[in-house]
């Protein structure tokens, strides 16, 4: 049905201008892909040979202003490594010191200036962020579509790993935007390729599913729970070093092995240990379809077969597995409770790695469509209801750590729980601690342990202009508000006065995962030397809390206490506070409790006085 839109400044009648097309892209660590959807059919885009679905995430800079993006840069991994990036998708968001251990795997350089600002490469005398460099990858896949339909593409929706941060999804986003692409939503790999297999896309279906992905260079496993149309992610796990690259490094070592080789040998000669992943990658390749292979790498001939290399990968898809566990456990479901499983990832085509899923998740595998596109076919298929063309699905993520903010002593206050569903909203009220105090520093921090300095620091904000009122006295409400894509903006308002401060998290560098993993078991492991801890500032917050009322009560009082009552306030004051300053926050409550036994008669008698002197100071 056409739309009919009226000019009323012109009193034109016209038909509505055909839908823009929103694309699908799957900007993948080894390759990456476009695909749209075309009177309901999903096609992913092709090059110019008309095969080729699959552009490798690789951008080689020739010389002269040159650029050269996907297989045809490939080669130049070989004889221009330096000068050839590839593996880009790892540095998104991310820091130096994030990828400190990582740089050393890969073959161009990683400008290492200071440590926490976003990593930048250097090819001869530019430097590139992995934004720009993404860029390209996206520009290519725009100009493959746009010479495929052609028309203009301006709109797509780009996935991620379902693990990706706040600084991660807005890299990926900000490069859409520099290939000059309007990102209408970031997806998550699993979900997308959920919906490439039709799951989730009927309102009132009910699935808990897997989703298995075993790339180039990462592994991840999802579990998804879809209903009424949402999806969310349970838990995610995998290893961000381990996939294809992995299974051929076995396969090099092998022949290393047999042959005699000397490590030493590749790693003096670059050209010769590219030709040995070359050789690698295509025996493997083979052995998905074909019981051997033989091939020749200079003097050498080189074979393995299939039993040889199952063999050898085994340990590789084992841990694997073992990630699987984690994520059941993580989502606490058992094997019973996943209705479907779904393969995604090249590697997933080698026999071994689909019996394996298949038989610890005990039950067949949906491996229909090609495992390297349908993260692509997916992204078309939500960048279609996206488009209007389907009913409105709605994704829903979790976040993997909590949120939270600083609070007295350097304590962590969590906001949002880890694993909460998003979008999310929370929020609390704070006070002043100090009378008359006008500003307060809202500091946003990211972790699961109880002191904020353990944890990981977002962003900081200073909600100014609070009116002067008596400690305690103003109400803080301090909202976080978390989006879709993982945007965190944090919100606090003081409101007897309304005034107001926000800041929008863009976090100014990323985490890795293995630094999520780490933080999540530093705070397992350090959980009760948190609660001690957390247990002493508490302790000393609210002595110091005590010993400043206590000071101001002596000041307000000093007329109806006695010599004798004023000097014992005092003493007991002392002792509190000579507390505070020691590491047991049983000495410190039981100064706490001295002192309050001994000023609540005192307290009382006060406020006696006090309230017959209001009573007779009022004009009846
Ligand atoms: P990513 O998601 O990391 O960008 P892909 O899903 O495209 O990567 O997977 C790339 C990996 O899949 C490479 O390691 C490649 O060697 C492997 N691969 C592709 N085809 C096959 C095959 N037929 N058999 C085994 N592995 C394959
Ligand atoms: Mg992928």
């Amino acid at each position: 049905m056409a739309k009919i839109s009226i000019n009323l400044s012109e009193g034109t009648v016209k038909k509505e201008a055909k839908k823009d097309i929103i694309v699908g892209i799957d900007l993948g660590t080894t390759n990456s892909l476009v695909a749209y959807m075309q009177d309901g059919q999903v096609i992913a885009v092709t090059g110019e040979d008309g095969k080729n679905t699959l552009v490798p995430s690789i951008v080689h800079f020739a010389t002269g202003e040159q650029i050269i993006v996907g297989d045809a840069a490939k080669q130049f991994l070989l004889t221009d490594p330096g000068n050839t990036i590839y593996s880009v998708k790892r540095l998104m968001g991310k820091s130096y010191q994030d990828i400190a251990k990582a740089g050393q795997y890969l073959g161009y350089e990683i400008i290492d200036e200071d440590t926490e600002s976003l990593v930048k490469i250097r090819v001869r005398d530019r430097f590139y962020s992995p934004v720009e460099l993404s860029a390209k990858i996206l520009a290519e896949l725009k100009t493959r579509i746009e010479k495929t339909l052609k028309e203009d593409i301006s709109k797509a929706v780009i996935t991620v790993p379902a693990y990706f941060n706040d600084a991660q999804r807005q890299a990926t986003r900000d490069a859409g935007k520099l290939a000059g692409l309007d990102v209408l939503r970031i997806v998550n790999e699993p979900t997308a390729a959920s919906l490439a297999y039709g799951i989730g896309l009927s309102p009132d279906e009910s699935k808990t599913i897997a989703v298995y992905d075993l790339g180039g260079g990462t592994f991840d496993i999802s579990i998804l729970q879809i209903q009424g149309g949402i999806f969310e992610v349970l838990s995610t796990n995998g290893d961000t070093f381990l996939g294809g690259d992995d299974l051929d490094r076995v396969i090099i070592d092998y022949w290393l092995s047999r042959h005699k080789i000397k490590t030493a040998l590749l790693t003096e000669n670059k050209e010769l240990s590219q030709a040995f992943r070359i050789a690698a990658e295509e025996a493997k390749k083979t052995l998905s379809t074909e019981n051997q292979y033989a091939g020749r790498v200079g003097e050498w001939t080189l074979g393995i077969d299939k039993s040889q290399f199952e063999t050898l990968i085994q340990p590789l898809i084992d841990k694997t597995l073992n990630s699987c566990k984690n994520a059941l456990a993580d989502a606490k479901l058992s094997i019973d409770n996943i209705d479907s499983v779904i393969m995604v990832g090249g590697s997933t085509r080698v026999p071994l790695v689909k019996k394996a899923v298949s038989d610890f998740f005990n039950q067949p595998v949906n491996n229909s469509l090609n495992p390297d596109e349908v993260v692509a076919l997916g992204a078309a298929i939500q960048a279609d209801i996206l488009a209007g063309n389907n009913k409105d699905l709605l994704l829903i993520d979790i976040t993997p750590l909590s949120l939270g903010i600083e609070t007295m002593g350097g304590l962590m206050d969590t906001i949002i729980p880890r694993n909460t569903k998003v979008p999310a909203k929370a929020g609390r009220q704070y006070t002043t601690s100090v009378d008359g105090q006008k500003n307060l520093q809202v500091a946003v921090y990211q972790g699961e342990r109880d002191l904020v300095s353990d944890n990981r620091k977002l962003g900081e904000f200073i909600l100014r202009g609070i009116p002067p009122m008596p400690a305690g006295i103003p109400k803080i409400d301090i909202q976080f508000i978390l989006d879709a894509d993982g945007i965190l903006t944090v919100r606090a308002k003081e409101m007897r006065s309304g005034v107001e401060q926000s800041i929008q998290m863009k976090s100014a560098y990323g985490i890795s995962e293995e630094d999520m993993a780490r933080m999540l078991l530093d705070s397992i492991k350090n959980a009760e030397a948190d609660m001690k801890i957390r247990a002493l500032l508490e302790a000393r917050n609210e002595a110091n809390n005590i010993v400043l009322s206590a000071d101001k009560f002596l000041k307000q009082n000093a007329a109806i206490l006695s010599e004798e009552e004023t000097t014992r306030t005092l003493e007991l004051v002392n002792v509190l506070r000579e507390s505070v300053k020691g590491d047991d926050k049983d000495v410190i409550n039981l100064a706490m409790k001295d002192l309050n036994t001994y000023t609540e008669p005192l307290a009382h008698r006060a406020m006696d006085v006090n309230i017959g002197a209001a009573i007779k100071g009022k004009k009846l």
